[in-house]
């Protein structure tokens, strides 16, 4: 299971002594910077794990730890209030980047809940093609003849112009796939917030499908639009 603001390890503010959870970078009480907090990324900005975001707020909580964070404010303070204000600024714009972005949010929320995905489990450059989604494996493979051709092509100097259009129409429609993957992640991320244990369960399980199967069409657009722009 997740951290949640709940599940917190409750500690000692240093200054005051009062106990609070360990995922606040001030401390409730007498205001006092802190370490930088165990929890998540989520739990930086007072949320609990979710895909759905209020982005415009999430900016704003940000900008205002930022400034709050700002090491101006600590010149004056203790050696170490100075260092966790760098620290706390450097965990909380990790934490902004990564929730701001849908496809990292999704990406951390799963890691966070154990799924295993991401770069150190796909293919990092190319498309791997153990991994061709099952339905596309006629188009990809013409696809890849293609490409192949268009490169055999340019090396030699000849022009087709009807192979490039070909291609240009394959883009179209592996781009066309994307933006549907897209929508089906927005779809599941309702799915997530707002399902019991087991439909969770069962939506992380078509996420990571879904961001695998995003992460193939967006390689082989890529290699299309290289192919192309060469
Ligand atoms: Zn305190």
């Amino acid at each position: 299971m997740f951290k949640t603001l709940d599940s917190a390890v409750p500690v000692a503010c240093w200054s005051c002594s009062i106990g609070h959870n360990d995922s606040t970078l001030f401390c409730p009480h007498c205001s006092k910077i802190q370490p930088p907090p165990g929890g998540d990324y989520f739990s930086v900005f007072g949320l609990k794990p979710r895909l759905e975001l209020d982005l415009s707020a999430l900016e704003q909580e940000f900008h205002r730890l930022s400034r709050k964070l700002h090491p101006d404010r600590f010149a004056r303070a203790l050696v170490n209030e100075k260092e966790w204000s760098l620290a706390d600024t450097a965990l909380l714009n990790d934490a902004y980047r990564t929730l701001k972005d849908p496809l990292r949010r999704t990406e951390y929320l799963l890691k966070l809940e154990g799924a295993e995905i991401g770069e150190e489990h796909s293919g990092k450059d190319r498309v791997d093609p153990s991994r061709v989604p099952a339905d596309l494996l006629e188009e990809v493979f013409d696809l890849n003849m293609q490409l192949e051709e268009m490169r055999m092509a340019r090396k030699i100097g000849d022009e087709d112009s009807a192979l490039e259009a070909s291609l240009a129409e394959a883009k179209e429609k592996f781009s066309g796939l994307l933006k549907a993957v897209d929508e089906d992640l927005r779809a599941e991320w309702r799915a997530w917030d707002e399902g019991n244990e087991l439909a969770r369960q069962a939506s992380q399980k078509r996420m990571v499908a879904l961001l695998d199967r995003r992460h193939y069409l967006s390689n082989l657009v890529r290699d299309v639009t290289e192919t192309l722009g060469a």
